[in-house]
């Protein structure tokens, strides 16, 4: 199989990572439960993912909660910022991940720039939102169904100028794109640690610059007589047994990121993404591309997007159609009728796999209006 479907997650990950996971198993009981080896060592093994965490992402180690996913993470971010009917500005590409739980306590969704590509717009419209007035933001990074990358240094400059404080959505980018807590100056950034950080599902990681809202109440094996959750973190947003086997493959995950480079996996992602760009427009589909734009990109064929993607799957190449839970950034793009293909490159990308893509693309109909 041919697999460029990484912006749903990572498939073949680099086989440190299954290693360390079935040695947690053998090896680790419960952390922070006990002083006896097995579970001294699985305490090690939570600790070291948290130490590579804030090794990449340029923060404490204490900074780094270990969630279950990315959802998970911007719930407890989410929660923390936004009072029920509060004010909030989003971007137009956000994700279900994002407007789900905005949209459960009531919040004032304000959507701020869905012009695909368009840093100008993008901030534009980001800074006219904010001046009106905002609890918060909530930005993602990259956008998941079109690869557009978002100008977020600038977006955090914005909300630091109107003192506002944001949630980065950095489920498209960690692992391919640098993403620094301490520069961006985030109250919290949510990534799942499935995806590009290489490690298993039923992981993510959430960067705090402020203690937050718990999101669940339980056993911290910390401050045990006392009945609010623990003031500091990782402790307070950390309830119940951790997965330790997970949070040893993904701290595997990250060093394999460490070694290899963010950077060189973004330039590789990027370079596959512009050959299939050039070659699916050859082959006369409608390709959504332009500046900013990461290592995925969709495109419209001339015939139903779903289908197409079975007809893919059928020679082998694995690509996700459909709305990717991303109905917002499909209504700024215009294809909420339709949805697209998605193709998203991992950090093992490579010509050969790119060339057969568009080899079996090339049995598809070409967009017609
Ligand atoms: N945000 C974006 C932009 C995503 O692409 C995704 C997943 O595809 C999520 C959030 C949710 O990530 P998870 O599945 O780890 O909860």
């Amino acid at each position: 199989m041919i697999y460029l479907d990484s912006g749903a997650t990572s498939f073949h990950k680099p086989p440190a990572v299954a290693r360390a996971v079935a040695e947690a198993l053998h090896t680790c009981a419960n952390p922070g439960r006990g002083g006896y080896g097995a579970a001294v060592a699985a305490a090690r093994r939570v600790f070291e993912c948290r130490e590579a965490a804030a090794d990449l992402f340029d923060c404490q180690p204490e900074q780094v909660v270990l969630t279950t996913s990315c959802t998970h993470g911007l719930n407890i971010a989410i929660r923390s910022l936004v009072r029920p009917g509060g004010r909030v500005v989003v971007s137009g590409f956000e994700h279900n991940a994002v407007t789900r739980p905005l949209h459960a306590l009531g919040a004032d969704i304000q959507v701020a720039g869905r012009r695909l590509f368009d840093w100008e717009d993008t901030l534009t419209r980001f800074e006219d939102a904010l001046r009106r007035g905002a609890d918060a933001a909530v930005f993602t990074h990259v956008s998941n169904v079109f690869g557009y990358l978002l100008p977020v240094e600038e977006m955090a400059a914005l909300c630091r100028r109107y003192g506002v404080r944001f949630v980065l959505d950095a489920a498209q980018s960690a692992g391919s794109i640098p993403v620094s807590l301490q520069a961006l100056g985030a109250a919290f950034i949510a990534m799942p640690g499935h995806k590009g950080l290489l490690g298993p599902q039923g992981t993510g990681l959430l960067l705090c610059s402020e203690s937050g809202k718990p999101l669940l109440q339980g056993g911290t094996g910390s401050d045990s007589v006392q009945q609010e959750m623990p003031d500091y973190l990782p402790d307070r947003l950390e309830p119940g047994t951790l997965n330790v086997p997970g949070y040893a493959g993904l701290a595997q995950g990250l060093r394999y990121l460490k070694k290899v480079g963010v950077e060189r996996i973004g330039q590789r992602e990027r370079r596959q993404r512009k050959r299939c760009v050039s070659g699916l427009k050859n082959l006369g589909m409608q390709v959504f591309s332009g500046p900013h734009q990461a290592g995925t990109v969709s495109f419209l064929p001339g015939m139903d997007c779903e289908e197409a993607a079975e007809r893919l799957a059928r020679r082998g190449i694995a690509v996700r159609a459909g709305l990717h839970c991303a109905p917002l950034a499909h209504s700024s793009a215009g294809t909420l009728e339709t949805g697209t293909v998605r193709v998203s490159f991992g950090y093992d990308c490579n010509d050969r796999e790119t060339e057969e893509f568009l080899r079996a693309a090339s049995k598809l109909p070409p967009f017609t209006q």
